[in-house]
């Protein structure tokens, strides 16, 4: 098949385009590069099958996939709370741009949303059928209430004009290619514990995430995109619940590093807690993560590891435009 990936030279993008290289699909990776690199990328362009658009979803573009999986979007909050506006623009008229490219050429679309639509959850762990308990005028709104417009967008262009679509919900997903000054919780104590400075622990250490290892993640969006029975929401992520002073002390221990644990402010509207109920993608999918935290974390070090060592720029520039 012949399948766009938006946000495709990003983080969880350029793996999903690699696996669906690796299954024998053609792939076209549209992304502006806010986020994404070229590096993450780089070793697909030799590739037949692989074409890179450097296009922006806020603006329409004719092209003729038969899937599509819809990405685009920034997703750490550094990165979406720096050009709010643009967050909102990207998640509302990106998406409908996507979904009218599929309801014209009649593609099945996959839409990445997250997490981020439970807000500060008052139902532990979340189900998809928990609404949510979203701040609408706080700083994470551009993202949290922009995702909750682009499913409402699929779901609506899926009554109204019949698109076949599938909604994932994502939850805290790390691996290899995060950005080193992403501002992620993960990418942020990887890389102080390596270069031994302190690890910015924000708040008491004491709220949760499940934190789930992006090959995993990968399996199940290609097991969503595929099935026939099922549009979504789907939770997609890893059930282990860690606080993040736990997540600060397993990576001291696994990088041997000597830095200290400093506490920074908490940001304002960030989630107490946050775990998946998986129970509909164990049943729809016959999935469920097999990567446990240490073993993720030692592949995420290994890599980070490589980068230092290499002396990899820091190439991440805040624009506040399109391409
Ligand atoms: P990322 O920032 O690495 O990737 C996003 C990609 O989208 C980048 O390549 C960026 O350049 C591109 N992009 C941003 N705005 C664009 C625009 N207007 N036009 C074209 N391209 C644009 O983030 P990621 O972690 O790979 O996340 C990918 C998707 O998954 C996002 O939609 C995100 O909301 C969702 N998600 C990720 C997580 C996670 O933990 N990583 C959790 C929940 C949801
Ligand atoms: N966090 C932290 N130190 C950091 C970066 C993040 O303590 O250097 C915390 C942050 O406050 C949040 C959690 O880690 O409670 C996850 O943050 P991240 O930005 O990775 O994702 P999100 O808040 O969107 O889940």
């Amino acid at each position: 098949m012949r399948i766009l990936v938006t946000g495709g030279a990003g983080f969880i993008g350029s793996h999903l385009c690699e696996r669906l290289l690796a299954d024998g699909h053609e792939v076209m990776c549209l992304d502006n590069f806010y986020t994404g690199r070229r590096a993450n990328i780089a070793r697909l362009l030799s590739n037949t099958d692989f074409e890179v658009i450097r296009h922006d979803v806020t603006q329409s573009i004719l092209l003729e996939p038969d899937r599509i999986f819809h990405l685009a979007c920034p997703a750490s909050p550094v990165h979406y709370q720096w050009n709010p506006v643009k967050t909102v623009k990207t998640n509302v008229m990106g998406t409908i741009n996507m979904l009218g490219l599929a309801k014209r050429v009649k593609a099945r679309l996959l839409h990445a949303s997250t997490s981020e639509v439970y807000g500060d959850p008052e139902v532990h762990p979340q189900r998809e059928d928990y609404w949510g308990n979203v701040n609408p005028i706080g700083p994470r709104s551009c993202y949290d209430e922009g995702k909750r417009v682009a499913e409402t967008l699929c779901f609506d262009y899926h009554r109204q004009n019949g698109v076949d679509i599938r909604v994932v919900r994502i939850f805290n997903t790390y691996g290899p290619r995060m950005l080193m000054n992403d501002g992620r919780v993960v990418s942020n104590f990887v890389v102080q514990a390596l270069r031994g400075e302190d690890i910015t622990l924000y708040g008491d250490g004491s709220q949760t995430r499940s934190f789930c290892y992006v090959d995993d993640l990968i399996e199940a969006m290609v097991r969503m995109m595929n099935n026939d029975e099922h549009i979504g929401p789907v939770n997609l992520g890893n059930p282990g619940e860690f606080t993040i002073l736990q997540l600060a002390q397993l990576v001291v221990e696994l990088t041997g590093s000597s830095s200290n644990l400093v506490r920074r402010p908490l940001p304002k509207d960030d989630p107490t807690r946050r775990r998946p109920d998986i129970t509909r993608a164990r049943e729809w999918l016959g999935w469920e993560p097999t990567v446990q935290l240490r073993e993720g974390l030692g592949r995420t070090i290994d890599y980070f590891e490589q980068l230092l060592r290499d002396g990899e720029p820091e190439r991440v520039k805040m624009r506040t435009g399109g391409p």
